[in-house]
Parts: C-alpha cells; structure tokens; sequence
C-alpha cells in the first residue's frame, strides 16, 4: 500500500513484511559515555561555553554549542546554536522524567524560544532532541538542541504552505479539524494535549502530539498548557521505551515563525499554523532508497502501531 503524506507530499511506501527480516526489531544496545568525559556532567563545566539559562538547582542548563553549525558572526546565514541539557544526572532517561522534572524542560525550551524569537534577526526558532546514537546523537547525556535560524527551512516552507492552502479551502485549521477525526489513532490525551499516530505515518510507531487549543507558538502554552505537553511527550517516549529498551528516537517540535517574522501583513500564518510535535523513533535506518527518492518505508501500519501503543500501560 502506499501513501502520501498529507504535510510534506511525501510518497510512503507500507511493506510490513519487512519487519520480519532477521536483523530488523532487534533489542538495541544502550551505550554511553562514561560521565568523566562527559560534557554536559556538572562537574565538567567548563568543558562547555558559559550557560544562557539555568535553573537555580542547575538541573537544567542551556549552554551555547560548541560545535555549532550557525553563528551570529555569519555574514550569509545568522544564526544561534545552543544546547539544553535536561538533567544533571548522567544516566537518567527523559522517559524516566517526573511530571514537575518534564514541565521545568519545556517550561525551560518556552523560556529560550521566547528571548530568541526576540532577536531582529531570527525568523525562525527549531526545537530538536537526539536521544540515542542511531537519533544522531554525538553524546549519551540527555539533552536537547535549539537552532535560530533566519531562514524559513524549505521543508518547514513546505508544510506551511499546505496548511495554509487547507486554512483558505476549509476556513478552518487543519489540525484542529484533524482532532476530531483521530479516532482510533489516538495514543493517550490529557487536559490540554492529545497523541496520536497519524495514518499517514512514515516511520514505525511515528507519533504527534497537538494541542487540544488553537495554539501556534510555544510561547503562548500557559504553564498548565507546558505542564500537559511535557507529560504526553515523556508518556509517549515511555511507550517507545517499554517496546524496544534503548530505542533511539527524534523529537522535533513544529511551531509558527516568531510574530512579525514575514513581514507580510496579508500572512495570517498564526491562523493556520497549530503547534505540533513529531517524535521519530529510529528503528531500522533510512537508506538508499530514502535518500534517492525522498520516499519512506514504513513496516508498521499505523493503524497496528496506535493500537500496540496504546494498549502499553503507562
Ligand atoms: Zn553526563
Ligand atoms: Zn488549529
């Protein structure tokens, strides 16, 4: 069966046999690095440039990135690269995280997102987690990357524009359209937040969570609103956790430009642009195939991962 995703245009092929081959699912080794040499260990740092933000217990931390890949002093591409490290213990696994411990995270990330939307150059704000080796993380201490860019990214310019073109066609938002029809794909839902498996997913156990509310900037969640989110990210990284122990996976967050970022009054981008998140666990590796076509390979219905995720007791 194939597919096509409804944001990115996206072909997804659905090949669930190939779950079967042997070297696929396996159980997946949870490496790190021992907290000596780790940098994002308190007591290492001064192995990082100086923190922009911490909690006053320094449980939480953002610190500039010393490997960055933008720089304020880019003359072509401005841009601010930092890192947010979400827990002072080594070992400690995001899904591990208590309600208060995950609401200080994003409630940390709003905090960032908020002072970075505020510099003349920054158009966009990119929120990102890497956790695990084959998630493309360089170290095994939990954290969190946050990319100011002053370029909207052309997939992001893609997705923007559909969701616009489905705002002038339906007079309405299609996120918020979409949560009434979820039905069985939905994962979990607390006050304010709702997860689910899109049906047209293209990885495995892929899953978004919404807001229940038209929201579209991280700025504007209220602390319960940052409360809810942060508890339905940890519970659906918990799901992934208690399918396949050490998974690596991606968290991406997707929200509007910063107010005012394009300059065009005719755009009423906070209309049609609803938050949302994506979490990609990494089973299996994009390949050849992804690369050459920009298609995917999803071995998972996603009517079969919603049901197996859900029935996972939190
Ligand atoms: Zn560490
Ligand atoms: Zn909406």
């Amino acid at each position: 069966m194939v597919k096509q995703c409804f944001l990115t245009g996206e072909l997804i092929f659905f090949a669930e046999e190939r779950a079967k081959r042997p070297h696929n699912f396996k159980k997946l080794h949870i490496t790190s690095t021992p907290s000596e040499f780790c940098p994002f260990c308190l007591e290492n740092e001064s192995m990082t440039p100086k923190e922009v933000f911490s909690t006053p217990d320094k449980r939480i931390r953002i610190v500039p990135n010393k490997y960055p890949f933008i720089s304020k002093n880019d003359p072509t591409h401005y841009g601010i690269h930092d890192v947010l490290i979400d827990t002072a213990n080594h070992d400690e696994r995001l899904y591990k995280f208590k309600d208060e411990h995950i609401t200080e995270v994003i409630k940390a990330i709003r905090h960032r997102v908020d002072i970075l939307q505020k510099d003349e150059n920054v158009v966009y704000v990119q929120v990102f987690k890497n956790d695990g080796i084959d998630a493309g993380a360089s170290q095994s201490h939990s954290h969190w990357q946050i990319a100011a860019l002053s370029v909207l990214p052309p997939k992001y310019s893609v997705i923007k524009n559909v969701l616009e073109k489905y705002y002038k066609e339906n007079n309405k938002c299609y996120f918020c359209h979409l949560k009434e029809t979820l039905g069985e794909q939905i994962i979990d839902e607390n006050e304010h937040f709702i997860s689910y498996v899109p049906t047209d997913a293209k990885f495995p156990y892929e899953m978004y969570i919404i807001p229940k509310k038209h929201i579209s900037n991280i700025t504007e969640f209220n602390d319960s609103e940052i409360s809810s989110a942060g508890k339905l990210i940890r519970n659906c990284v918990k799901r992934l956790a208690s399918i396949y122990e050490g998974i690596s996976y991606n968290i991406c967050f997707f929200g509007s430009p910063k107010p005012n970022a394009l300059k065009n009054p005719s755009d009423n981008f906070k209309d049609y642009m609803h938050f949302h998140i994506q979490i990609i666990p990494r089973i299996g590796h994009m390949a050849g195939f992804e690369f050459s076509t920009g298609c995917y390979i999803n071995s998972v219905m996603p009517e079969r991962a919603a049901k197996t995720l859900k029935e996972i007791n939190i």
